[in-house]
């Protein structure tokens, strides 16, 4: 199922893609009109609630089918505005660094590191698909773009064995890690040049986990005004995501609606010869198979 999150006369809902239209589902307009108990009533919630969740909202469509206006309860894409699949992570967006061994070389390291690489940008760099994103051009001369795919977190656990990870998976995104490369390693840490507004676009979808069986079975491609600049495959994480789980919830406690990036392949703006860095009105699209097109401009 893909499931987006907008906004619609000043509220927050979320809600299937409707098969075959661009249009969304308001299943919470659904389950108000039905009177349907314990229905999640943030995306958050939803989540949390994992595959159960995908069932319920399977019903309430079902309901909506069968209604004599089911039309009540869609929006037309052109009606709403789209925000990113998880518009508030419930802490910060956590990120692997140096996880595709081409990237790694082309940053200036010979291997990847032996040990998970882990970074956090603040959720308010949550932008949504098709959201125009500030370029930024006062604080730096050097924003780039890095396609990522994206995991989203369902219950919450720490301890997380490997072999029970996926257990702890909702589903996927696409996101697009901007970093200002002259604050990334200006400031010892990387958080301030990772954390410019808009710099974590994600988005259109949350595809979940049950159509999605391999997440490391999937191409990944960044373009910039359409020329190709990242062209790779998820089966080229040196950590995949069992083991990205079981290492972070070793020491921090996952909660639903937690997002992890799980790294960038070879090809981002730092690694090119002369480097070519995101200027005022290039659009960035990040496609990944299976979810979709991820497309920001920047202004
Ligand atoms: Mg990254």
């Amino acid at each position: 199922m893909k499931i987006l999150s907008f906004r619609f006369e000043g509220k927050t809902l979320f809600g299937p893609k409707v098969k075959r239209e661009e249009a969304v589902w308001n299943v919470l307009s659904i389950a108000e009109a039905y009177d349907v108990p314990n229905f999640p009533q943030t995306i958050i919630e939803g989540v949390a609630a994992g595959l159960d969740f995908v069932e319920q909202i399977r019903q309430l469509v079902e309901r909506a089918l069968a209604d004599d206006n089911p039309n009540r309860f869609k929006h037309a894409f052109t009606d709403i505005e789209w925000l990113a699949p998880i518009p508030r992570t419930p802490k910060n967006i956590l990120c692997v660094g140096k996880n595709y061994a081409e990237h790694a070389a082309e940053m200036g390291g010979d291997l990847p590191p032996e040990k998970l690489m882990i970074f956090t940008k603040s959720p308010t760099t949550i932008a949504a698909d098709q959201e125009d994103l500030p370029s930024h051009e006062e604080k730096t001369d050097s924003l780039d773009y890095e396609g990522e795919l994206a995991v989203i977190i369902s219950k919450k656990g720490r301890n997380i064995p490997k072999q029970l990870a996926y257990d702890y998976v909702f589903g996927y995104t696409i996101a697009n890690d901007i970093t200002a490369r002259d604050i990334q390693t200006a400031h010892g840490q990387f958080f301030l040049g990772k954390s410019f507004d808009g710099a974590c676009p994600m988005g259109p979808y949350i595809v979940t986990k049950d159509e999605i069986p391999n997440a490391h079975n999937l191409s990944i491609v960044t373009k910039v005004n359409d020329d190709v600049r990242q062209n790779d495959h998820t089966s080229s994480m040196v950590f995949k995501i069992d083991e990205i789980i079981e290492v972070v919830s070793r020491y921090v406690t996952l909660e639903p609606g937690d997002v992890v990036l799980t790294g960038t392949p070879a090809g981002v703006g730092k690694g090119m010869n002369p480097p070519a860095f995101i200027k005022k009105g290039d659009t960035v699209k990040v496609s990944i198979e299976g979810i979709g097109t991820l497309v920001n401009r920047f202004v």
